[in-house]
């Protein structure tokens, strides 16, 4: 029988997750699809399990450092093999917690992949083994299937690993080649040389973090590779052979070399391809769902949330736009997200965060003569016992005529902690004066930011 809900959420990611426990929350019968595990990207396979890695990996610089601080440790070492372990038993708990929220939130959860039958109706196929069908009915239907990372177009393509593959590792190789170098590489890069494997770095550019303000990406560049990171800029892979743990792969410029394994971390794409979205009606543009400022897409009672509508890919931000659609249909209201200054952070050794312009982008908006840049790069205290260690860069862009500082941005330790809080001054119109009025809290990295000159 063909049951019937006010709300179908496709999709139990952050975006998905939020929108159905807050329609539930205002009274809506839901029922949440979902295809893989609960958590979606970045609960599963992303932020969460990628962070713990991080964590464990740190390891080796507090390792490294000890002595300095008079502690001894006799054969002290990261066994990847356990922290990958522990960290997917996290990420096993967490999938739990988030079944059992959306069951206290009174959400129907509904294991399987589901597909279009027309525009109101979808067809869940059960991923368990007996593969049954089920259909259902829903006055309103959120799509908010996330996306997947991509793999280039290459002869042995299918040898590599994306992001996910990592997760799955009892072990992790020797060595490693990495290609591309947005946050995914630089992130994975850092995290896999400090887990001790010997990581090379493809580079199809001149620079790591593209977009990003260069600054940022120099400094983060220059430490990478006093980490013992290769990074070859302007190159790229165009062959893979060999079986996992032995391959053998040749770069554009002809070059062969052996690597345990390869990572591909060159962009995520909109995961619609199963959806037969043609059955709805919903109309898809360069693969992914558009809609409107409300989420509507051009069906009226079909949205759209988070990665699916490749807008902007981060985690808060679907699950904002969730919460604003299930708050704006269910109780009346007209909320927006704001889209205005949203910090980000590459967490990446060491760590970079930023939010506003970038120096060529407020160059590029108010021109050169209409811009002040405040900079200050420096080894912070935690590098003067053990001699070693990445310095830090503080920068601030500040429009001249008003004053308003219109970019921070931060490479060094706690630099995502730092700018998230400084976006809430940014968020509020600060103004350089402002941070100068600011009493510096000493000895601290981040009383730069209020003593610059
Ligand atoms: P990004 O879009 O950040 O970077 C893609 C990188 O791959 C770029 O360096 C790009 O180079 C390069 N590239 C693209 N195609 C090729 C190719 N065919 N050969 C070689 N290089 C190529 O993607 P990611 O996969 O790193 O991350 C996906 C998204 O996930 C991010 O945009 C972000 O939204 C999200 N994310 C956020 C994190 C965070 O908030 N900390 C962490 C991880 C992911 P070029 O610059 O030349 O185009």
């Amino acid at each position: 029988m063909t049951k019937s809900f006010d709300l179908i959420v496709v999709g139990a990611g952050s975006g998905g997750l939020a929108a159905a426990k807050r329609a539930a929350a205002h009274g809506a019968k839901v029922a949440i699809i979902e295809g893989d595990r609960v958590g979606g990207t970045c609960v599963i396979r992303g932020c969460v399990p990628k962070k713990l890695l991080l964590y464990g990996s740190l390891y080796k610089e507090y390792i490294a450092n000890a002595e300095s601080f008079g502690v001894k440790f006799k054969d002290a070492y990261i066994d990847s093999s356990i922290l990958l372990s522990n960290v997917r038993k996290e990420v096993d708990r967490l999938n739990s917690i988030h079944i059992n929220l959306l069951h206290k939130s009174g959400v129907e959860l509904i294991n399987g992949w589901a597909h279009f039958i027309n525009a109101h109706s979808l067809i869940v196929e059960s991923n368990c083994d007996n593969k049954r069908f089920r259909e259902v009915k829903g006055e309103r239907i959120l799509i908010a299937v996330g996306g997947y990372a991509t793999r280039p177009s290459i002869t042995g393509s299918e040898l590599g690993w994306v992001s996910d593959d990592i997760f799955l590792q009892n072990k992790l190789p020797k060595k490693m080649v990495v290609l591309g170098a947005g946050y995914i590489a630089c992130e994975f890069s850092c995290i896999l040389n400090s887990l001790g494997v010997s990581v090379t770095q493809y580079v199809r550019g001149h620079s790591l973090l593209r977009g990003f303000d260069m600054d940022l990406s120099k400094v983060l560049e220059e430490n990478m590779q006093v980490n013992g990171i290769n990074l070859n800029f302007q190159q790229s892979i165009i062959s893979i052979k060999g079986n996992i743990g032995n391959l053998n792969i040749k770069s554009n410029l002809g070059e062969e070399s052996i690597t345990g394994a390869v990572l591909f971390a060159i962009g995520r794409k909109p995961r619609i391809n199963d959806l037969k979205l043609f059955n709805s009606g919903v109309i898809s543009k360069e693969g992914r769902i558009i809609v409107d400022e409300g989420y509507q897409t051009n069906i009226p009672h079909i949205y759209a949330v988070g990665d699916v509508t490749n807008l902007v890919n981060l985690t808060p931000v679907a699950i904002d736009e969730g919460r604003v659609l299930a708050d704006n249909i269910f109780s009346n209201s007209s909320r927006k997200v704001n889209y205005k200054l949203i910090a980000k952070a590459i967490f990446s050794q060491p760590e970079v965060s930023t939010i506003g312009l970038t120096e060529d982008q407020a160059v590029a908006d108010y021109g050169q003569d209409n811009i002040q840049i405040y900079k200050s790069k420096f080894n912070s205290m935690a590098t003067a016992l053990p001699k070693r260690g990445s310095p830090c860069l503080l920068k601030l862009i500040v429009e001249t005529s008003s004053q308003k500082v219109i970019g921070c941005h931060m490479v060094g330790e706690h630099a995502s902690e730092i700018i998230q809080m400084a976006a809430i001054a940014i968020g509020m119109g600060a103004t350089k004066y402002d941070f100068d009025k600011t009493m510096a809290l000493h000895p601290t990295i981040a009383e730069e930011f209020v003593t610059m000159r």
